[in-house]
């Protein structure tokens, strides 16, 4: 099948109100341009060095998306012209967000990376946390938090997938419920998207199912 195909069935697939980022990282202009040739707008890539240079050279029209951890010293390469930051993680993170989005006379749109997943490794904060660099980001002009995202550990077990994916959506509830006016939450991958929108998600970040396997 080819990346245009795997497109139209995937938007036929999902409902209309969830947003599909497609994330392009280690793939080709050639590749990330059938994709936009079927209609795809929104691109995710997890390098900042990728994804300025993928900006620069493809269409203007292309919403970029930072998808992966964000060093501090390089949020000032995507500052001019990032759509949307997924990966939060940390108060200082979005200090220099802030700092380098007044630079550019912008505010920038970013999601509080929630550690969900039973995995040491992954990046993110407590639910407490959150509340607490929400608070924080109130004295920030130049950045906007404009939801939750979160990955579930990398499991067969399909159930306790869904709880993580259960237990991110109540926090992003709980935040609305106190007038946070949170609108997105980004949750589900390739192996896991049906689950994730099925439990509330509304913004899947899809690679391998639209571009097939990646080759580091
Ligand atoms: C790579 C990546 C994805 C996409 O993974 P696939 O399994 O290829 O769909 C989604 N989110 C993040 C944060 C990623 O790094």
């Amino acid at each position: 099948m080819s990346i245009a195909e795997n497109i139209t069935i995937l938007l036929q697939e999902i409902p209309q109100h969830v947003q599909l980022v497609a994330v392009s990282k280690t793939k080709s202009n050639e590749e990330i341009m059938q994709a936009y040739n079927a209609g795809q707008r929104v691109f995710g890539e997890n390098k900042i060095q990728d994804m300025t240079r993928k900006q620069e050279e493809l269409p203007k029209d292309i919403q970029w998306h930072m998808i992966g951890h964000v060093q501090s010293n390089k949020v000032k390469y995507m500052a001019p012209y990032v759509d949307l930051i997924h990966g939060v993680d940390s108060p200082k993170l979005l200090k220099e967000i802030n700092k380098q989005a007044q630079k550019n006379n912008r505010i920038i749109p970013c999601l509080l990376q929630i550690h969900i997943a039973q995995e040491e490794s992954k990046f993110g904060f407590s639910a407490e946390e959150c509340h607490q660099t929400i608070q924080m980001a109130t004295a920030l002009p130049h950045v906007q938090i404009k939801g939750l995202m979160g990955m579930a550990t990398f499991t067969e077990d399909q159930k306790q997938i869904a709880q993580e994916f259960v237990g991110l959506k109540a926090l992003y509830d709980q935040l609305i419920e106190q007038n946070i006016p949170l609108e997105i939450l980004s949750m589900g991958m390739s192996g896991d998207y049906p689950l994730a929108i099925a439990q509330g998600s509304n913004m899947i970040r899809v690679g391998s199912k639209i571009f097939g396997p990646r080759n580091y």
